[in-house]
């Protein structure tokens, strides 16, 4: 054990441990005694002095609980971040995808083997085509940006074939940064809308800026400031009688789903994170699925194949006349595809309302809360999220990293910091619909007594986290010159 300097224990790396102990070699077995070993494996590879620690049962497993303790994770702590946010995730999806009729499915059986499989992705299109008033969806996304680009490639072959070329795709200031970087990577130019003060799309300027060479807008609703863009009928308008197409980033649905369908918004592609709004933990690389879905007019467009049904039989359909072909191995991520039906399956009709009015809910309780110590970013009611502007307190010399940091030292994840772009020390609010008001009212006081810290104790604010196993890092030297080695402290 190695005692830093404010006396926190460090968890020794696995290879600094010692090497040979007598009791742990007592219940191990010695490389001398698998004499099966050396008959595959070239003895040049069978060293004795490979500086490896002999550590016996229960220390590996204490070093690794140990390990796992260190980590922020969202079953040990509050995670408001937000944008892309993890909301909800049964356990029990859990469970359901570790089964083994679905593990040891195999992409090449063939489908008179596999009719369950393709069932539960025919039955999940349909629920999602009710909810969002698409005609049908691709499952084949590995990630919201994966969707977006196949959004975009759809859009460019709609356009391709009706002989009209179009270059440019609009997008607002408020965007995630995947919008214009799935445009780009589909080699549209991207024309930026401004948004107003009140924070929703600046109308005149989209009428100004949308021509005959604009492909389509991209448009969160609500946008990444949590703001419902109550002219969505004008802004539909405007680019359908352009012959634009409009794209539904719906990454986070949760605020809307049974309440309003992209359909009704106007919306002609849209996709839908299942890894956010349906259930699947992600974070730390995934794994994630895009549902992208589509009107009738643009079927015919999709990846294939999708999953159509003849009488009782199930199959896949390479048959769509202009499909953009296929953007993914096999179909998609099929476990996170499982753990969003049995989510939709669990909470039902009503559920599904239930957690658009929560999350909406809960994210107004915290703005309205916290309104009179961090400005929010919006003088409007928010949707599923609510943005706060920490200027004032930048203003005494206390950044919205500095307050990020701090919620550690409490046992609060960070909120999603300096994003949206338009917004000044942007905190990013997401309480997500299934905390309980008590863990709201919890982080409410912690923000309300952290504003309190910056006339008593900037210090503690400056520093932090304090109490977390890593503190707080040079996050510019960090990327510029990272040190992927380890070196002993003191080396
Ligand atoms: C998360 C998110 C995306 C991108 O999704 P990934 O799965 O991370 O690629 C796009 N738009 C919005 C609004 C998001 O929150």
């Amino acid at each position: 054990m190695e005692f830093k300097k404010n006396n926190k224990v460090r968890e020794e790396l696995i290879f600094e441990k010692p090497i040979t102990s007598e009791s742990a070699n007592f219940f191990s077995t010695s490389l001398d005694e698998i004499k099966e070993a050396k008959e595959f494996i070239p003895s040049k590879f069978l060293r004795k002095d490979l500086p490896l620690p002999s550590l016996g049962e229960p220390e590996v497993v204490r070093h690794y609980t140990n390990l796992s303790r260190l980590n922020f994770s969202i079953d040990a702590n509050f995670y408001p971040l937000g944008s892309c946010t993890m909301k909800y995730n049964p356990k029990v999806n859990e469970d359901i995808a570790q089964k083994e009729e679905f593990i040891f499915l195999h992409p090449y059986q063939e489908e008179k083997y596999v009719q369950g499989a393709l069932q539960i992705m025919y039955e999940l299109n349909k629920i999602l085509c009710e909810i969002t008033g698409m005609r049908q969806f691709s499952f084949q996304a590995s990630a919201g940006a994966h969707g977006e680009l196949i959004g975009m490639l759809i859009i460019k072959a709609f356009h391709a074939l009706n002989n009209d070329k179009r270059s440019k795709v609009i997008i607002p200031d408020s965007a995630h940064g995947t919008n214009p970087a799935s445009a780009s990577m589909c080699g549209f130019e991207t024309v930026v809308v401004r948004s107003t003060k009140e924070g929703l799309v600046d109308i005149d300027e989209l009428n100004k800026k949308t021509d005959d060479e604009v492909a389509a807008m991209m448009l969160t609703n609500p946008n990444t400031l949590g703001l419902f863009e109550e002219q969505i009928l004008d802004i539909s308008n405007i680019l359908h009688k352009k012959g634009a197409l409009l794209y539904y980033d719906g990454a986070n649905f949760n605020a809307l789903m049974g309440i309003v369908k992209p359909s009704c918004m106007g919306f002609d592609v849209i996709h839908l994170n299942l890894h956010k709004t349906f259930s699947t933990p992600h974070g730390s690389g995934g794994p994630g699925a895009a549902a992208v879905g589509v009107v009738n007019k643009l079927v015919e467009f999709l990846p294939v194949p999708i999953v159509g049904k003849e009488k009782d039989r199930f199959y896949f359909n390479y048959n769509l006349n202009h499909t953009i072909g296929r953007v993914k191995a096999f179909y998609g991520n099929f476990s996170v595809i499982l753990k969003s039906y049995a989510y939709l399956l669990r909470i039902g009709r009503e559920g599904i309302k239930r957690v658009a009015y929560n999350s909406v809910l809960n994210a107004n309780y915290i703005k309205e809360k916290l309104k009179e110590y961090y400005t929010p970013a919006s003088i409007r009611q928010c949707m599923h999220e609510v943005v706060f502007s920490c200027s004032k307190q930048k203003n005494k010399g206390i950044t919205a990293l500095d307050i990020a940091k701090r919620l550690i030292d409490f046992g609060i994840h960070p909120p999603t910091m300096y994003f949206p772009l338009i917004v000044k020390e942007a905190l990013m609010v997401e309480p997500t619909e299934t905390e309980s008001k008590d863990t709201l009212d919890r982080f409410i006081n912690i923000m309300i007594a952290i504003d309190e810290e910056i006339e008593n104790h900037p210090e503690r604010l400056k520093n932090a986290p304090l109490t977390a196993p890593v503190r707080r890092v040079n996050e510019v030297k960090a990327a510029r010159f990272p040190n992927l080695r380890w070196e002993k402290p003191g080396e």
